[in-house]
């Protein structure tokens, strides 16, 4: 059996650079196989790190996640390089770790509808189908026909999508440890002019929600329809916009967003949402549920306040 093996590999590789929040320790190791074969390396990666029990921790666009100060233990395999479109008569195939917002782009080029709501959004396919994402009203899973996976036994297969499996930030991925290679998506004509338009609405709307201001993984707390209204207005009603740890912040502009201000640590982001769920307990009696991911070492003293 062959063993050969391209691209990138690189020993304590800081996370901050791959994240939209920019912190984030080193990765033991950090790996991005070359796109041209990715299935095939990332099959074989995967296999021989689990079966050795060495843990991979899969990267998406790194816009969902704090990674600790202490980094990852092990293996990050970045899904980055694995880009691209295969369109047929009324579905596009978006591999995993092509940008949500490239993908809505080369759609509208193509005159397809579909993710067009995902204009603007940072991350890549296989993070938005993984979290399950959600803007302006709708869930990928609103347009998911299939997703293509690299099962537990690092086969390929594909999986119908099936409502009673996706909810609110809610997929069946996030129970399992699988790869996402891809996902098929519903698409219909429409015109290009058309879709510009309404891509650039997404892009204005998040410009001005002040999206790109700071570094930041968009909302910091799901929203909880229990609550009457979105999580951002609860904190904002408590008059915590602007609240601070070290370098992190709740945006000046936006309750639901924490910003790194240019010197937090993932321990202030951890810090800071403990805080605010405190506080919002105390007043509201409400519990906050996190919406951005903690992952990699947190076994020191981060998670203490
Ligand atoms: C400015 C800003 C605005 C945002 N706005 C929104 C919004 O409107 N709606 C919303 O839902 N989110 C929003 N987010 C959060 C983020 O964009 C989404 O959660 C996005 O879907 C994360 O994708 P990612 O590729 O960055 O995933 P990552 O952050 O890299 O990973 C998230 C999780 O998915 C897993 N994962 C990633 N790729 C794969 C794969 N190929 N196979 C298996 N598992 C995988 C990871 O292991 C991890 O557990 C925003 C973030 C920012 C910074």
């Amino acid at each position: 059996m062959e063993y050969g093996f391209e691209g990138d590999i690189r020993f304590d590789e800081p996370m901050a650079r791959h994240t939209t929040f920019k912190v984030g320790g080193p990765a033991d190791v950090w790996v991005r196989p070359a796109g041209n074969r990715f299935p095939e390396y990332a099959a074989l990666l995967l296999k021989t790190a689990w079966e050795a029990d060495i843990p991979v921790f899969i990267l998406g666009g790194g816009a969902n996640l704090v990674v600790s100060d202490r980094g990852i233990r092990g293996i990050v395999l970045d899904t980055g390089s694995w880009s691209g479109l295969q369109f047929d008569e009324q579905t596009v195939l978006v591999y995993g770790g092509t940008e949500v917002d490239a993908a809505s782009e080369v759609c509208a080029q193509h005159e397809r509808q579909g993710l067009a709501f995902l204009a603007g959004m940072p991350g890549s396919i296989g993070g938005a189908v993984w979290m399950n994402a959600r803007c302006y009203n709708r869930s990928i899973s609103d347009v998911l026909l299939e997703t293509w996976i690299l099962n537990e036994t690092f086969q390929e297969e594909w999986i119908p999508f099936n409502a009673v499996d996706f909810d609110y930030k809610i997929s069946p991925f996030q129970n399992r440890r699988v790869l996402i290679l891809g996902a098929r998506f519903k698409t219909a004509f429409q015109s290009r002019e058309s879709l510009y338009e309404e891509m650039r609405g997404y892009r204005q709307d998040r410009e001005s929600k002040g999206h790109y201001r700071l570094p930041s993984a968009g909302s910091a707390f799901k929203n909880n329809h229990a609550f009457g209204k979105p999580t951002g207005k609860l904190i904002d009603e408590l008059g915590l916009r602007g609240l601070s740890i070290g370098g992190a912040k709740v945006a000046d502009w936006h309750g639901n967003i924490i910003v790194n201000t240019g010197t937090a640590t993932a321990q202030d982001i951890y810090l800071l949402t403990e805080e605010l769920k405190k506080r919002v307990k105390q007043a509201l009696g409400y519990e906050l549920e996190c919406e951005i991911l903690f992952v990699g070492d947190w076994s020191g003293e981060e998670k203490r306040s």
